[in-house]
């Protein structure tokens, strides 16, 4: 059996080491894909780290689940139309026949089998077997590098931009927006029509957030910031990619009247208290905002093929240097995504 080098965790919580495993191959209704290039976001480390699931029987495990890549086999059952197609991975192992991914929600998947880089082996080697339904064909022309913000970066937005209705009549604050899906947050937003306000904390951040025609508002107080951040107005949206007590707290005493609030972060044990009061007065929402669904991620891939949203990777990285990535996300100072580069 043909081997590779590439990073498997090999223990939740520490780093991935560089090592040689074997090439696998695509079993029913499977697919092998040569990886051009992954994605490396806060999200892959929250996956390393054990918080999506820590399970010492999933290990040895290749993390990375923003990969993109050319299908070069097919396995038995699987569609020959993929073949030679450059192919993202859809973040959820869902069952694709539930109720739910009946319904084109797959990432509420009654049957849900996990994530790629936790479940399944991710984009953090150069080969991967991914299930058929997981490899989301993309425009040829899209760059590898640049598409590795389509599976998540880019989709998470568009599912947070259907989930809060944003149109053209709203006024929408991103908090945490210089980071992978702030960045594209802002875009999405923008793209639809609306007032746009980017929170965060760094001058090449907030710099970045004004180059995209946003508001660019610093937020190391949330305590002593303002409401009415676009020229004395509330925000109508607030999508907090912090989630800590000070950023809901401020979220929900900024919203407007018909105000949504969408929640997206998973650290355990944060909580938030809102007042009712208010919530009616306001006739505010709370929203969840969990993933995207497959479409969301094809129409993610438009959005970034068709120039409507720029793709923000802010350092890219060899098969070895993966870990100087890490600790650039680690200590905030990434602008954007980061990404391995394959090739
Ligand atoms: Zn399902």
């Amino acid at each position: 059996m043909a081997e590779q080098a590439g990073y498997r965790v090999r223990e939740w919580g520490q780093d991935p080491q560089w090592e040689s495993f074997p090439i696998p191959s695509p079993g029913s209704h499977e697919v092998l894909v040569q990886v051009e290039a992954c994605g490396v976001g806060l999200t892959v480390l929250n996956c390393i780290d054990g918080n999506l699931g820590d399970d010492p029987g999933l290990l040895p495990r290749v993390p990375g689940h923003e990969l993109v890549g050319r299908v070069v086999e097919i396995g038995t059952g699987a569609d020959p139309g993929l073949e030679g197609r450059r192919v993202v991975a859809y973040f959820y192992l869902s069952c694709g026949h539930c109720e739910w991914c009946q319904a084109g929600r797959e990432q509420r998947c009654a049957n849900l089998a996990g994530q790629i880089g936790v479940h399944r082996d991710g984009g953090y080697a150069p080969w991967v077997v991914l299930p058929e339904l997981n490899a989301v064909p993309v425009p040829d022309e899209l760059d590898p590098v640049a598409a590795t913000v389509v599976p998540d970066a880019v989709a998470t937005p568009v599912h947070v931009a259907d989930r809060a209705d944003i149109t053209s009549a709203d006024r929408v604050a991103v908090i945490g927006a210089g980071g992978g899906v702030g960045i594209h947050m802002v875009q999405v937003a923008r793209h639809r029509g609306a007032a746009v306000a980017g929170l965060d904390v760094t001058e090449e951040k907030l710099a970045e957030i004004e180059r995209l025609g946003a508001l660019a508002v610093r937020s190391d107080d949330f305590e002593g910031l303002e409401h009415g951040i676009f020229e004395d107005a509330r925000p109508t949206v607030v999508v907090d990619l912090l989630g800590t007590t000070e950023t809901a707290g401020w979220a929900l005493d900024a919203l407007g009247m018909g105000g949504r609030m969408v929640a997206l972060t998973t650290f355990p044990g944060r909580q938030a208290g809102f007042s009712a009061r208010n919530m009616v007065f306001r006739e505010m929402s709370i929203l969840g905002s969990r993933y995207s669904h497959r479409a969301q991620v094809v129409e993610a891939a438009r959005l970034v093929t068709e120039g409507h949203v720029e793709p923000i990777v802010g350092s890219v990285a060899g098969p070895q240097e993966v870990l100087g990535l890490h600790e650039q996300i680690r200590s905030q100072r990434l602008i954007g995504r980061g990404a391995l580069d394959w090739r």
